[in-house]
C-alpha cells in the first residue's frame, strides 16, 4: 500500500519513535509547527476521521488513553492541543488517520 505512514509502521521509512505498543506509534512530525510536535497513529490503516465506524472506532479511545503518557514523554506538563485534520478543507495530507500532538510553548487561539 502506498502510505506513508504504513511504511513508517513497516520500519520502510525512518522516524523518531516517541511510543510504540502493538496497537499504535507515536513519532515526531518531520516538518514539526510547535516545539515538540508528535503524530500518533493506529497501525491499523484508517484513512480519516471519515473512515471511522462503530467496528474499528475503539482505537480512537485507546490512542486518547495514551495520550497523557506520552505527553508526559515528551515534557509538556504545561498543556499541550492535539488535532485531527480529516479531508482536504482540513488540510489532510496523510490519509492514514494521525493525531497531531503539540506543546512546548503557548499556543495561541485556534482559528
Ligand atoms: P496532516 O497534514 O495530514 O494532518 O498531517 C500529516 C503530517 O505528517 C504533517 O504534519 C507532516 O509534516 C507529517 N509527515 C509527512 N510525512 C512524514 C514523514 O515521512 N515522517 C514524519 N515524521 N512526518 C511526516
Ligand atoms: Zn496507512
Amino acid at each position: 500500500m502506498d502510505c506513508i505512514f504504513c511504511k513508517i509502521i513497516a520500519g520502510e521509512i525512518p522516524s523518531k519513535k516517541i511510543y510504540e505498543d502493538d496497537r499504535i506509534l507515536a513519532f515526531h512530525d518531520i516538518e514539526p509547527q510547535a516545539p515538540t510536535h508528535a503524530v500518533i497513529i493506529p497501525k491499523e490503516h484508517i484513512e480519516s476521521a471519515n473512515a471511522l465506524n462503530s467496528d474499528n472506532a475503539e482505537i480512537v479511545a485507546y490512542i486518547f488513553s495514551k495520550i497523557p503518557e506520552i505527553a508526559k514523554t515528551l515534557g509538556l506538563e504545561k498543556g499541550y492541543r492535539v488535532v485531527n485534520n480529516c479531508g482536504p478543507d482540513a488540510g489532510q495530507t496523510v490519509f492514514h488517520i494521525h493525531f497531531h500532538l503539540m506543546g512546548g510553548d503557548v499556543l495561541g487561539k485556534m482559528a
